[in-house]
């Protein structure tokens, strides 16, 4: 009895009292950062409040409180994880890898289906999967064999499943591959102040494909009156080292960092960027650097670092450096209107 006390005590401290009178009118139950859906950053939020490291407005008290006991507690999170779980009753679509006591299973999701292989034996298993009310039915391998199963997100990427059989399966998204010390996101190579490449990376020049792709484009600029020609394409690990120590020599480290890459975080090394005409102020703003701006992306090139995004890339504008993406890919980036970091949700900082 003592223990059952002692435990309800610590319940009511953790959650906080607020004057729970109805104050937000037309809010939405969960909505606590005001959204206008109850949604996993909202669920996130309560969570901190609730561990005491944020801090709630009255009307967000007022949304948290799922249970309308006028604190905003545990109690909350529960109901409110329940409420998102039956919203979230479908597996996303791509790629996954999936971790149980039973091991590692690499998944692929697509709408109502998908497959699995196992990590140790490589065998892989289809399966189709449909929602059932507010869980999910999966056929493994035929109709017949069927499970129930609960799907719980735990934040915006990541999600447990729930077998029938009790085992929690944790599934995380398949989005960095790295191969050989070089890093893919979503199969893109990255190489930035977050990514670096080992030393013996080495494509002993532009690569290709990049070449072809710049020697077309700077054909159709030539028609145009205008000439686009490689100042600095691939740079080796070693050289880039020497460029780097430099200019660190020069300006000092932290100034270095703005413009130049420490050696292995250059873009240089992988082969597939390029420093076009020159490589200082003086190419912004000409007729070169505006086509380039214009119509690089038609080639499968992106201007890098933009102006203004200097704390997401890491680099300062340098409207002369443009990085290989392949045509597909680098219409994509251009049309988002965002960095690469942006577009494949990374970021860009010496660890
Ligand atoms: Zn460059």
């Amino acid at each position: 009895m003592r223990k059952i006390i002692s435990v309800i005590s610590v319940l009511m401290l953790s959650g906080s009292l607020y004057a729970g009178s109805a104050m937000a009118e037309n809010a939405v139950a969960g909505d606590v950062n005001g959204d206008g859906i109850c949604g996993v950053a909202d669920l996130n939020l309560v969570n901190d409040y609730v561990l005491g490291k944020i801090q709630f407005s009255e009307n967000q008290c007022y949304s948290a409180d799922m249970n309308g006991d006028s604190r905003v507690d545990s109690f909350d999170l529960v109901v409110m994880r329940r409420k998102l779980t039956v919203a979230d009753a479908v597996l996303p679509v791509g790629k996954y890898t999936g971790v149980s006591e039973n091991g590692i299973r690499h998944y692929t999701f697509f709408e109502g289906g998908g497959n699995y292989i196992d990590d140790s034996t490589g065998m892989g298993s289809l399966f189709a999967w449909e929602i059932n009310g507010n869980n999910i039915t999966v056929h493994i391998s035929s109709a017949e064999n069927t499970t129930n199963d609960v799907i719980e997100w735990t934040d915006e990427n990541h999600f447990n499943i729930v077998w029938e059989d009790g085992t929690v399966e944790k599934f995380s998204p398949n989005r960095v591959e790295v191969i050989d010390g070089v890093t893919y996101i979503d199969g893109i190579l990255i190489a930035n102040k977050s990514y670096g490449l080992p030393v013996n990376y080495n494509p002993n020049g532009l690569t290709a494909e990049t070449q072809k792709a710049f020697n077309e484009m700077a054909s159709d600029a030539s028609k145009d009156g205008l000439c686009l020609c490689v100042y600095s394409g691939f740079r080796s690990y070693i050289y880039q080292q020497q460029i780097y120590n430099n200019y660190v020599s020069l300006y000092g480290q932290v100034t270095a960092d703005t413009f130049s890459a420490r050696a292995g975080h250059s873009e240089h090394q992988t082969g597939l960027a390029i420093d076009v005409n020159c490589a200082d102020d003086s190419f912004d703003g000409t007729p070169e650097a505006l086509w380039l701006a214009e119509n690089s992306w038609k080639y499968g090139f992106i201007i890098r670092y933009p102006k203004g995004k200097q704390d997401i890339t890491g680099y300062k504008y340098e409207p002369w450096h443009v990085r290989y993406l392949g045509k597909e890919t680098a219409e994509k980036v251009y049309r988002s209107g965002l960095t690469l970091e942006e577009y494949l949700g990374i970021d860009s900082v010496y660890k």
